[in-house]
């Protein structure tokens, strides 16, 4: 069972006066929530942090002059249907563009859903094909939309046919299902990940409470089947924009053998400036982490540049060089020289 924008107010999960508002977003982006994610919606906090992930804002339809379609420039790189090779070494698979739920902020929000669909056996064919036929691919992230919306029957079958392929090492798939949806993580789904090539799975998680008692038992039945897990979050203005709530947020994760990969800068999707925070603001947060929590707690600040020239790390960079050499600043925010002057402690 899945809700869409009527049924928010049905459910009493979203005051009838604002019917008007959900349907206006909802003819321009798709909504859909699934039973366990509107289950944690407190409806007595106006600005609960699922709510904001999921329900939809008249702020959406506000469009600022730098954002896009296409924020990250995928549709430039895509050589087949179904493929971006943006990095030499890499591709992203895209074998469906149908999520659980459509978060608020995506940065693809304008491919996905029942406008992109799944793509059909002769296009996965072709994308198969270029992956064949191009010797430095090394990995191949199976991406969407979501992959774990397939069926165990077509996962299997994908992982088989791109695990035979020689020059492909790692298989790695991105997914939201085991936080959104953890009753879709069946026996038979993992089962549908077994190969002898290294895969991994990166699941989407941006506040503590995404991690209920199902969605960890989920992500324990990957983990336990010899899957390494990391983690994705994005840095959402009003969900986690802060440096307990983060640390919460990866120290759970890590509790539960996750590792947390990246934290995501908002790419500049239509409707999302209520979400983007300014960098300055992510490097703070981040310097916050480094002194609170372990290394295993944090995950890479990045960045994707529009116009598709790839993620890069955005900080906060510890280390400046002045006239006498560096000077590199410690978790408590003191500046040492390095190297220290001679005959003096750091
Ligand atoms: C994000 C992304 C990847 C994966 O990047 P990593 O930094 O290796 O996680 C690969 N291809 C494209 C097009 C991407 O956008
Ligand atoms: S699950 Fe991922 S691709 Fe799907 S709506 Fe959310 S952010 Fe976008």
């Amino acid at each position: 069972m899945t809700l869409g924008a009527d049924d928010l107010v049905d459910a009493g999960l979203v005051a009838p006066e604002r019917l008007g508002e959900l349907r206006r977003v909802a003819a321009q982006f798709q909504v859909v929530l699934t039973e366990e994610v509107a289950g944690l919606i407190d409806t007595a906090d106006p600005g609960d942090p699922i709510a904001a992930q999921f329900v939809p804002r008249a702020a959406e339809l506000e469009t600022l002059p730098e954002e896009q379609a296409d924020p990250i420039g995928d549709e430039r790189w895509s050589p087949v249907p179904g493929i971006v090779h943006r990095y030499p070494d890499r591709v992203l698979l895209k074998p469906s563009l149908v999520c659980p739920v459509y978060c608020r902020y995506c940065f693809r929000r304008e491919q996905i859903g029942a406008r992109g669909k799944v793509l059909g056996r002769a296009a996965l064919d072709r994308a198969y094909a270029y992956i064949r036929a191009h010797p430095n691919i090394w990995e191949v992230v199976v991406t969407g939309g979501d992959p774990f919306l397939l069926s165990p029957r077509r996962v299997a079958a994908m992982v088989q046919t791109i695990a035979a392929i020689d020059h492909v090492q790692v298989i790695r798939f991105h997914t939201r299902v085991p936080v959104v949806d953890p009753q879709r993580v069946t026996a038979r789904l993992v089962s549908a990940l077994a190969t002898e090539k290294a895969l991994y799975a990166v699941i989407h998680a941006n506040h503590p409470r995404e991690l209920t008692d199902a969605a960890k038992q989920a992500i324990g039945r990957i983990t336990r089947a010899g899957i390494p897990v990391l983690s994705q979050s994005v840095l959402l203005r009003g969900v986690n924009d802060d440096a307990a709530v983060l640390e919460q947020l990866f120290r759970a994760l890590v509790a539960i053998r996750v590792k947390p990969y990246y934290l995501h800068h908002p790419d500049l999707a239509r409707g999302t400036g209520h979400f983007r925070g300014d960098i300055a603001e992510g490097q703070q947060l981040m310097r916050e982490l480094r002194r609170r929590a372990s290394g295993l707690c944090q995950p890479t600040y990045v960045l994707d540049i529009p116009g598709g020239h790839g993620k890069v790390s955005v900080g906060p960079c510890w280390l400046h060089r002045d006239r006498d050499g560096w000077q590199v600043e410690d978790s408590a925010g003191v500046s040492h020289r390095y190297p220290p002057p001679d005959g003096t402690e750091a």
